[in-house]
């Protein structure tokens, strides 16, 4: 198949967008599943006609097609050697929210989480809800008949689809749904292909009826198969529904209706605890007949799993005591009827012979803090540090639920004599367990073994009636296991019900019928030998490898979040799978394969998908197994540009020390020609900065200068003080303030001997040589106050970044860093950790509270918030997200749009919004000047807030006016005192050079 071809045709056919590229095509091959197949090319379709026109085009040149929403998929289903039609993009429109009829009209591409949202406004919900509920699209969700905690309440997403408008592969678009006999009738008689479809779905229902009604299993998540069920008359001959859970193996979705139902607008969550995972899921009928609205299963492992990651902290200590939970919500329309529904289920476990441990939660941050220990708990059981790697491959088995006890005994003997272990959790109330298995997939015993386990867990739960898929679909996982299922018969009627849709086998061909192998395709596999380059970081938790690094994502999504949350800045602005953690994640593991990605270090794909990372770490810290693309940023980087120049504006930022040093020297003149109109717009072209940013100016006097000429203090425990370059060189009133802050805690300041910079600026542009000679010298110069446990307080969070997280992965084998990194403190900490006697002075006023986002991720907020609230500040944090500053990123010419749009997201228009009299803080340079360039206040260090309060100063109007206007004054007489000199030397020259040509006339 000539694909250069395809694309042509297709680039000049359709409105969308045509990716062909190696780049596009390695994010692509794979899903969340242990499966990668490299697709043909990518598709963005903008509209229906540009899907038709791609079909078109995909049959004329024999290509097969994948469809494909969040890509969230975890049975191999959404990975295919195919043109991928990926509809996230552009085809995520409601059409229609109807009230009244209770339904929704949707393209493929929405997102279920816009969904519920607008339907939430008339007080209903679209019911089956996948932990991923916040990417996963609505094609996606029908592609794999997806179901969720809610769907005890509301069904699978099969009983929730009306109807359908659908492509077949060789060009049909119609609409189908449920079929009156007339209308089949009529339909079958027609001499047309959609005749000819439904006639052969009628003939199916004639011969396959009696065995679907016989070897079907009957409880409530038979997800595996081909839904022939919904064929059935008792069943409405709904076609719509029988094409749900069909993996794109059929046919393409252009358009859904979907039920809404009602969404109990009151909740109460009751946790329960039992000694063991056992015992809880044996109670289930007994619960079950309570009519909870979501019955959630979660065992010790776990628990355990969650706690060793440091996930969740806030969530797991809300649990009661035991080593296995059920998490019983109840909903109704009043929260006095939700209590009461729970009350009463606690009442009759409370009598029984072995009475559970139980909590009732009413309070909505509380309950959303005991469901997310369950939502991330796919995330939570991989990548454990400790424990081997685990996979899915049996992850989602469902029995019926008062089987479920006896069938997790069965399968946990199972899995001990394969050595196997998981962590299980589940929806309990529906009999599906969830669990990733630590299968060995990288040495040709362990997949034997992995193939054997799975086909003798389906014979266990084929035993009990269960299926094998009773959530996630089959996929590649499973497909092959389907005989044992449903028998060979209905097997072939699988095969003939695609065959009907897809007579050409073209649509994502290889899963569920006539399927590739369950160990056919694997990612790793036994000949599995990536490449694994010398590298600066040294990636203690990943053996040392990059390759396992990136293997870290396991497709769960996360990052592809489009509202609020703190991951990822650049996913929410560009929606593009390139800019999302994961995309990131898994190019990089393409680069170690060198398959697709044959370029290494020099490939731009994969440079270019690096490119608009803020490096703000939020993926470390939110991505729950811990991808962080940052310091694989920094890592590439610093290969990619060995032997070549860098952009101007790397060597201008990256060095920012090396420059603020000079130009401490005269300030005053590089002020002039950064702030003067025509001079700094030569100077922002030079530095490679965007026309709208300004340049900061330098102060006239640095923090070290001040601190040297001051009258020498002593007295008290002493505390080494940071000199970051930022507020050194240029808000040194901040590090004043932390001064006189530290000093009225009683605390003896100094600060290091030498001109020390921590290279912050150096990692964004991968100038790793010299940011780890730098960190060497600071070890050098700081050895004495490192063995003396002096404490190090870090005023700039990115700069504290450095100390408790770069230098650890740097030098991990240096005790002399794993020791500054344990003393190094931001000013919140150590107020908080070290200075608890210091009765912080109070101040009565609002702020809005910005923290920066290494701050978050690495140092977290509690200290700081605990600060403020000692104060008695009334604070509230509007934005979760990065300021889209991010260092020097938004200094860059070709970022400067990017970042403006992280800005808008949420804080931007928070601080326009804020009260004059709120106080703006945020503690990290590069978000105060975001503010500051982008509204029309300007944002205070904590360190500042706290001299307020000393000086007795109370908030009024912007009040950070006075200081900024003090700031820009002593800046604007440095400029004149440099301008009046600069005119005295040029007037002197120019008579000197006057009485010169005099003489010599
Ligand atoms: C961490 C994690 C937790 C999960 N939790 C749950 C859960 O609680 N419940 C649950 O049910 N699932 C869960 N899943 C599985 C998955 O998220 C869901 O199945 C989800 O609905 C898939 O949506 P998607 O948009 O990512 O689909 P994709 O993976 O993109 O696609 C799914 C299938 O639908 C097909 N498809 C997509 N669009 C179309 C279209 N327009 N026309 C025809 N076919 C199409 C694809 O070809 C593919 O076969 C989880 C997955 C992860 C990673
Ligand atoms: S560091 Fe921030 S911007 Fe970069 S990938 Fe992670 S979340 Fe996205």
């Amino acid at each position: 198949m000539d694909a250069a071809a395809l694309s042509a045709a297709l680039r000049r056919q359709i409105r969308g967008e045509v990716r062909f590229d190696p780049g596009s095509r390695a994010l692509y091959a794979t899903d969340g599943s242990n499966y990668r197949q490299v697709p043909i090319g990518v598709v963005l379709p903008r509209d229906v006609d540009d899907v038709i026109a791609t079909v078109a085009m995909a049959r004329e040149f024999g290509a097969p097609i994948l469809c494909r929403g969040g890509g969230t998929s975890l049975a191999g289903q959404c990975c295919n050697v195919a043109v991928v039609l990926d509809f996230s993009k552009y085809m995520a429109e409601i059409l229609e929210i109807d009230p009244a009829r209770r339904i929704a009209r949707v393209q493929p591409g929405v997102i279920l989480d816009h969904l519920r949202a607008a339907a939430e406004r008339h007080h209903l919900t679209f019911g089956p809800d996948p932990a991923t509920h916040s990417r996963c699209t609505l094609g996606g969700m029908i592609g794999n008949n997806s179901c969720g905690v809610h769907s005890l309440m509301a069904g699978k997403t099969d009983e929730n689809v009306d109807a359908l408008e659908i492509l077949t592969y060789d060009g049909l678009r119609i609409k189908v749904g449920q079929t009156n006999d007339e209308e089949l009738d009529r339909i079958t008689r027609e001499d047309s292909r959609c005749g000819q479809i439904y006639a052969g779905l009628k003939s199916l229902q004639n011969r396959y009826g009696d065995l679907v009604r016989q070897r079907y299993p009957n409880i409530p998540r038979r997800v595996s198969g081909y839904n022939l069920n919904q064929l059935l008359p008792e069943n409405g001959f709904h076609i719509a529904r029988a094409l749900v859970g069909s993996e794109g193996t059929c046919v393409t979705v252009l358009e859904a209706t979907c039920r809404l139902v009602e969404s109990p607008p009151e909740r109460a969550l009751l946790v329960i605890a039992y000694p063991d995972i056992y015992e809880c899921a044996d109670r289930m009928p007994d619960i079950m007949a309570h009519k909870p609205i979501g019955l959630e299963g979660v065992d010790r492992l776990l628990v355990d799993y969650t706690r060793r990651k440091g996930l969740n902290s806030e969530g797991l200590a809300l649990l009661p005591q035991g080593g296995g939970w059920l998490l019983a919500e109840f909903g109704a329309d009043t929260q006095a009827e939700c209590e009461s529904q729970a009350r009463k289920l606690m009442d009759f476990l409370g009598r029984s012979s072995n009475p559970p441990q139980m909590r009732l939660f009413t309070d909505k941050a509380q309950v959303r803090r005991v469901w997310e220990v369950r939502e991330s708990a796919l995330g939570a059981t991989s990548h454990v540090p400790g424990e081997p790697l685990e996979w899915e491959g049996w992850e989602d088995s469902a029995v019926a639920p008062e089987k479920l006890g006896s069938y997790l005994r069965e399968l946990h003997t199972l899995m001990a004599g394969y050595g196997y272990r998981s962590a299980l959790y589940g929806h309990f109330g529906h009999g599906c367990v969830h669990m990733r298995i630590n299968f060995d997939l990288q040495s040709t015993v362990g997949i034997a073994n992995f193939r054997k386990f799975v086909e003798e867990a389906a014979d266990l739960v084929v035993g009990y009636g269960g299926s094998l898929s009773g959530e996630h679909g089959d996929g590649q996982s499973r497909a092959e296991l389907l005989p044992k299922m449903f028998g060979p018969e209905l097997v072939q009627a699988f095969r003939a019900f695609k065959a009907l849709w897809d007579p050409q086998w073209k649509m994502n061909p290889g899963k569920i019928v006539e399927p590739y192998k369950l160990d056919e395709n694997l990612r790793l596999g036994a000949d599995y030998r990536p490449w694994e380059p010398r590298t600066h970081f040294h990636f203690r938790e990943d053996h040392g490898s990059l390759a396992d690094a990136t293997l870290r994502c396991v497709g769960v999504g996360k990052c592809r979040q489009y509202d609020g949350g703190v991951m990822c800045p650049s996913f929410r602005v560009t929606r593009e799978e390139e800019h999302s953690p994961r995309g990131r994640a898994h190019l990089l593991w393409e680069m170690t394969q060198g398959e697709v990605i044959e370029g290494g270090w020099c490939d731009e794909h994969v440079k270019q998908s690096l490119d608009l990372c803020l490096a703000c770490k939020g993926c470390k810290s939110d991505c729950p197994v811990g991808v962080d693309v940052a310091t694989y940023k920094a890592e590439f980087l610093s290969h990619y540009y060995q032997g070549r120049a860098r952009p101007r504006s790397a060597y201008a930022f990256g060095n920012i020390d090396i420059w603020a040093r000079l130009a401490s020297n005269a300030p005053g003149v590089v002020n002039l020609t950064t702030q003067l109109p025509f001079l700094r717009d030569i100077a922002k072209l030079v530095a490679g900065i965007p026309p709208q940013r300004n340049i900061p100016a330098f102060a006239p006097q640095t923090f070290r200068e001040w601190f040297r000429r001051r009258p020498p203090r002593n007295g008290g425990p002493p505390v080494l003080l940071w000199p970051d370059t930022f507020n050194n060189y240029f808000l040194p009133d901040t590090a004043r303030a932390a001064v006189e802050v530290l000093e009225a805690g009683g605390f003896q300041v100094f600060l290091p001997a030498d001109n020390l910079c921590c290279g912050r600026p150096l990692y964004d542009w991968g100038m790793l040589d010299r940011a780890k000679k730098l960190l060497l010298q600071i070890l050098d110069v700081l050895d004495l106050e490192i063995e003396e446990k002096i404490p190090v307080v870090v005023l700039e969070p990115s700069c504290a970044a450095v100390f408790r997280d770069e230098v650890l992965n740097l030098f991990p084998h240096d005790e002399r860093a794993q020791a500054l990194s344990r003393q190094t403190f931001l000013l919140s900490e150590f107020l908080e950790r070290k200075a608890r006697h210091f009765d912080l002075p109070k101040l009565k006023a609002k702020a809005l509270i910005h923290g920066h986002c290494h701050q978050k991720s690495i140092m977290k907020m509690s200290d700081e918030e605990a600060v403020l609230r000692r104060m008695g500040i009334d604070f509230r944090a509007p934005a979760q997200g990065c300021c889209g500053m991010a260092g020097s990123f938004g200094f860059e010419r070709d970022k400067y749009e990017t970042s403006t749009a992280i800005g808008e997201l949420e804080l931007l228009p928070a601080v326009r919004k804020a009260d004059p009299e709120c106080l703006i803080i945020a503690d990290g340079f590069s978000c105060r000047e975001q503010i500051a360039q982008c509204t029309d206040r300007h944002a205070l260090h904590l360190a500042e807030i706290i001299q307020m309060a000393l000086s007795g100063e109370r908030p009024t109007a912007y009040p950070e006016l006075q200081r900024m206007r003090q700031q820009e004054a002593v800046v604007r007489d440095s400029m004149t005192r440099a301008a009046l000199g600069l005119t005295g030397v040029a007037a002197a020259g120019a008579l000197l050079w006057a009485i010169g040509r005099r003489r010599t006339s």
